[in-house]
């Protein structure tokens, strides 16, 4: 496909823009001023929208194809969602004008639903209050570690390390050690749950936390959760939730009742955000009472007469962790999904994302090896029978772009040789959910009898196999004018 700069022909244009009537140009200093005007490429708007309807069609999308991505939870964002979010008076705003004189009144709208998406999440995971300024999942657990910080700061505990499952997500690990905690692993039982007696002997008086995700990244629930959260309390330790795996429990099961005290939860995978490709997310981490002095400002609140406006007011608060009230346009888009589907629709979600998960499980498991028979939202499969043979879960997943799914997630978790995870999430029909364990029982079926020919995919794509290492390490992302010799 050529670049639009290739396109480009003098004089050709899509829309000129009109003179300017606005005085500024002599505001700017000299030196800033552009002296050429700008490599533009010149084509006509007919160009520009096949070039970019074009462009989009290279994408792989939850729009166009079914996108089984483990842990991430590539959902389908219903179009209501998008409509609330594009609304003028939510886009229009500007984020200053509720501090300004006379702007509590213009945003009363926007505050409300700040107000309400808190109250809903904080219902949801049975937390007293939230923040909802965190710009991601893992931003959220950086300010949950800083919380739990923050709150041994407060009681002179000398707390030094935070406890993290070996199957734990690498952010929890990192989010842990950038605010200032030596990280302990977790050791796994046989059956990918955290081994409680081997637990006993990493908590002693130096334990400021643990955190966990449960259901765990191998789709299995944690069931001494509860036992846990009491090890680590005797100790004072505090129990924080990554709730990536949200979408399996939402409207059944709440973090506060498991033991938790601190949480995040990922809009952009449980409640319908567009996510990936870089997009904005968000990671609003909610606490129990004994936490909530800690949490960042500003905090909107709800005055007595009924309207709403911000406080700072917080003495002990870990102060902002992201400007303004994190990405509105995310949080719009999840006030507008919990209200769409309410109380029943959202424990439907989580029912389907498990019967879904456990669907493919069933029928997969014959083939590639499953870590437990049953799972919550996504299951992990394995293609080390495949390895002897010159297969890897990586081929697998390659060859399943030329059949038109999106790959699974592989190699992680980290416990499990050649994993493949796959969620498949709960709008996806029976029909999708059998092509792709069609397509998944033919690949194995070629991997035994012709590998070369999935050593050789994807073959169906612009860009064929990528030398990943390469290719994340000496990145090319700007365009260079190939010059013609
Ligand atoms: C996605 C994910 C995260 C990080 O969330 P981001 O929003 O991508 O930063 C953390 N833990 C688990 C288990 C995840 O799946």
């Amino acid at each position: 496909m050529k670049l639009i700069y290739e396109k480009s022909v003098a004089g050709r244009r899509a829309v000129r823009a009109p003179r300017r009537t606005v005085p500024g140009r002599e505001l700017i200093q000299k030196r800033l001023l552009r002296a050429r005007p700008a490599e533009l490429p010149e084509v006509p708007e007919i160009e520009v929208v096949r070039h970019f309807t074009n462009l989009s069609r290279l994408n792989f999308s939850v729009d166009t194809q079914f996108y089984p991505l483990g842990s991430c939870t590539m959902k389908y964002n219903p179009k209501a969602c998008e409509v609330v979010a594009q609304h003028p008076g939510f886009v229009g705003i500007h984020p200053l004008w509720p501090q300004l004189r006379g702007g509590g009144q213009l945003t009363q709208g926007a505050l409300r639903l700040l107000y309400e998406t808190e109250r809903l999440l904080a219902e949801l995971a049975g937390m007293a209050e939230f923040t909802l300024q965190p710009l991601a999942g893992a931003h959220g657990e950086l300010t949950g570690a800083m919380l739990i910080a923050a709150y041994h700061r407060d009681r002179g505990n000398t707390k030094k390390h935070i406890l993290i499952p070996d199957s734990a997500h690498g952010t929890n690990p990192a989010s842990a050690a950038l605010a200032g905690f030596q990280v302990v692993a977790a050791p796994s039982t046989a059956q990918g749950t955290v081994d409680v007696e081997k637990l006993k002997g990493f908590i002693n008086a130096e334990t400021a936390g643990m955190m966990m995700t449960n259901p765990n990244t191998l789709g299995l629930f944690e069931p001494d959760v509860r036992r846990i959260a009491d090890l680590i309390h005797a100790v004072d330790g505090l129990m924080y939730y990554d709730g990536a795996n949200f979408n399996a429990i939402m409207g059944r099961c709440k973090p506060a009742e498991m033991g938790f005290d601190v949480c995040h939860l990922n809009p952009h995978k449980s409640f319908a955000s567009p996510h990936g490709g870089g997009g904005p997310g968000a990671g609003p981490v909610g606490v129990v009472e004994r936490l909530r002095p800690f949490l960042p400002i500003s905090r909107v609140v709800k005055t007595r007469d009924g309207t709403f406006s911000l406080d700072y007011d917080y003495p002990k608060s870990i102060g902002y962790v992201a400007p303004f009230y994190g990405n509105f346009g995310v949080l719009v888009r999840t006030y507008a999904y919990l209200l769409l589907l309410g109380r029943e629709g959202l424990r439907a979600v989580s029912d389907h994302a498990v019967l879904n998960a456990n669907y493919v499980l069933s029928k997969l498991k014959d083939i590639f090896p499953a870590v437990s028979d049953h799972c919550m939202h996504e299951c992990v499969l394995s293609a080390k029978s495949l390895v002897a043979g010159g297969v890897r879960a990586m081929d697998i997943a390659k060859g399943l772009i030329d059949r038109g799914f999106h790959p699974p997630t592989v190699y992680f978790p980290l416990i499990v040789p050649e994993a493949m995870m796959i969620e498949p999430t709960e709008t996806e029909t029976r029909e999708t959910l059998d092509a792709f364990i069609q397509a998944m029982r033919e690949l194995a079926q070629t991997a035994r009898a012709n590998p070369a020919a999935l050593h050789a995919a994807p073959v169906t794509t612009t860009v064929g196999r990528l030398d990943e290492v390469a290719a994340a390490r000496n990145m090319d992302l700007a365009f260079k004018e190939k010059k013609s010799e």
